[in-house]
């Protein structure tokens, strides 16, 4: 992932640190190509446009033009508006709520949801979720599937499951999902669990009845999370899928799924910016440990090779 963009970043970097002096003219003419570069990632218009923008802006406005190694300057900026556009920090889970803390999972359905439930329940049942002190405990987690739209989907999430060592609650054929949550979070009390995970119904396609009955169990689960699963792969159609959730539901981050695959990167790359939401995991992988905490100067060190 993010080879090519990688490698045309590097070629417009080595331009301009090749050069002694540069004109505002050679500025704009290299934040052309990282534009160009970008778009070509799969990186949303309206945030390649505002990344160049902001960029050329800093370039050309302070004195570094002037400067004794202008085209270092240049590439400075670019590499540290990439780290911004990524979020800067890491950000994790924030669990620190009254017990159970209710981590809703939602998302279209094949994006790797049901998956990313089992993943963080095995990192959070080993201690391993987060990065600070928290969350090096072990926690004792729930998970529930509500979907009841496709067959066999709350049987898969006792599998895995039972792979992984975590709890499912038990499947009560016909109820609703909304019914669903409600005895979730009753058994989650009374057995003292400190982590309940609900993995909610997928669609093929954004509508409105998913959005209805998501806000219908997060009313009911007043989640401590609300995390959006999106397949990197889709590109673009990632960043629409992003959109539309973040515009109607409360999210508090996003796991990335299938960043192990041959993407162009887009997605990653501008989730942050066109949500506003963090990305809190990337999916490597169909194994249950393919998960990564998302560190964004990581991912930026990554592409600045
Ligand atoms: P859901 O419909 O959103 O619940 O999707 P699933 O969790 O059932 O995942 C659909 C498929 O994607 C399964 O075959 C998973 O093994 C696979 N998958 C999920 N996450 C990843 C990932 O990060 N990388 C890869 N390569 N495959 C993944």
């Amino acid at each position: 992932m993010f080879e090519s963009l990688s490698d045309r970043l590097g070629g417009v970097f080595d331009r301009l640190r090749g050069r002694g002096a540069l004109t505002e003219a050679d500025v704009r003419a290299a934040m052309r190509e990282v534009r160009v570069a970008l778009l070509e990632a799969d990186v949303a218009l309206p945030v390649a446009r505002e990344f160049v923008e902001k960029a050329t802006e800093k370039a050309i406005g302070q004195n570094v033009l002037r400067s004794v190694t202008p085209g270092q300057q240049v590439v400075k900026i670019v590499s540290d508006a990439l780290v911004e556009m990524l979020g800067s920090d890491a950000v994790e889970l924030e669990l620190g709520v009254t017990p159970p803390a209710v981590i809703m999972m939602v998302g279209l359905q094949g994006s790797g949801k049901t998956t990313s439930t089992a993943k963080i329940a095995k990192r959070l049942a080993a201690g391993q979720a987060n990065f600070g002190q928290a969350g090096r405990e072990r926690k004792k987690v729930l998970m529930a599937s509500l979907d009841v739209n496709r067959p066999n989907a709350q049987e898969q999430l006792a599998t895995l499951g039972t792979q992984i060592d975590v709890a499912t609650l038990p499947i009560v054929q016909g109820q609703q999902p909304v019914d669903i949550a409600r005895r979730a979070m009753q058994a989650a009390k009374l057995q003292g669990y400190d982590v309940l995970m609900l993995d909610t119904a997928g669609r093929l396609h954004v509508d409105q009845a998913l959005m209805d009955e998501m806000k219908a169990v997060a009313d009911v689960a007043n989640p401590a999370e609300i995390l959006l699963v999106v397949d990197s792969l889709t590109g673009q159609d990632a960043v629409n899928v992003a959109q539309n959730f973040s515009d109607q539901v409360p999210l508090t981050g996003i796991v990335l799924t299938r960043m192990d695959g041959d993407a162009r990167g887009g997605a990653a790359l501008s989730m942050r910016a066109v949500t506003g939401k963090p990305i809190k995991f990337a999916g490597t992988g169909e194994k249950l440990d393919a998960l990564e905490a998302f560190h964004p100067e990581r991912v930026a060190g990554r592409i600045l090779g």
